[in-house]
């Protein structure tokens, strides 16, 4: 039988690329530490200068990729400019099953299934100011060819079309304290109810 623990809630934050997500996240994990998890998503895509494996993904191969498939072992899985993402199912649900909350950095078509196979998650978009200033940034970072800009504008055109979708939508424009205080107020909304006491 189940001790009666109430579990972790499940956060899905979706938005295209370029548009400050990882930035939000980073915040919301600075001033909730130990309060919330992220989980660290398996790629087909090679990592970016800087990036760490373990850390930001696990870098894996097709044919790795292939295997976990057929093993179950994704909550869900999508392509995203031409390579494979998967969240890692046991480690997720173990976590929300301790009462931990846990957060998803993922595209809208995975975002897609886990709100479907998970409907008690809460779902945020987060959206740009305008789609020209997404682009702007977008070029700013410099860290892809033109080619892979391209289709990530292209793709980005698609995702913000889901974001009404989302429970909750999310501008980061010129201010991203006011983003983050948005962000903050639905974690500490979601999660209140179900953390211990607060420290006074
Ligand atoms: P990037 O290659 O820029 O790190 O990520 C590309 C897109 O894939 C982003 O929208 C990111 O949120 C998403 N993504 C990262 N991990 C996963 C995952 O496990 N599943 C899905 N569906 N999308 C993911």
């Amino acid at each position: 039988m189940h001790e009666g623990k109430k579990k972790g809630v499940l956060f899905v934050f979706s938005g295209p690329s370029g548009v400050g997500k990882g930035t939000l996240t980073q915040m919301l994990f600075n001033e909730f530490d130990g309060q919330l998890a992220y989980s660290v998503s398996a790629t087909t895509r090679p990592p970016r200068p800087g990036e760490v494996n373990g850390r930001d993904y696990f870098f894996i191969t097709r044919q790795e990729f292939e295997q976990r498939l057929e093993n179950n072992s994704f909550l869900e899985h999508a392509q995203f400019a031409g390579n494979d993402y998967g969240t890692p199912r046991d480690y997720v649900t173990n976590l929300l099953d301790q009462g931990v909350n846990v957060l998803l950095e993922i595209e809208v078509q995975g975002a897609l299934q886990v709100r479907k196979s998970m409907p008690q998650s809460v779902s945020v978009f987060i959206l740009p100011p305008s789609f020209e200033e997404l682009e702007h940034r977008l070029r700013g970072r410099g860290t892809e060819s033109e080619e892979k800009i391209e289709k990530r504008l292209e793709t980005a055109r698609k995702e913000i079309a889901y974001a009404p979708t989302y429970d909750y939508q999310i501008v980061n424009g010129s201010d991203i304290g006011a983003a983050y205080a948005q962000l903050r107020n639905i974690f500490l909304e979601k999660t209140q109810a179900s953390t211990a006491a607060p420290v006074a």
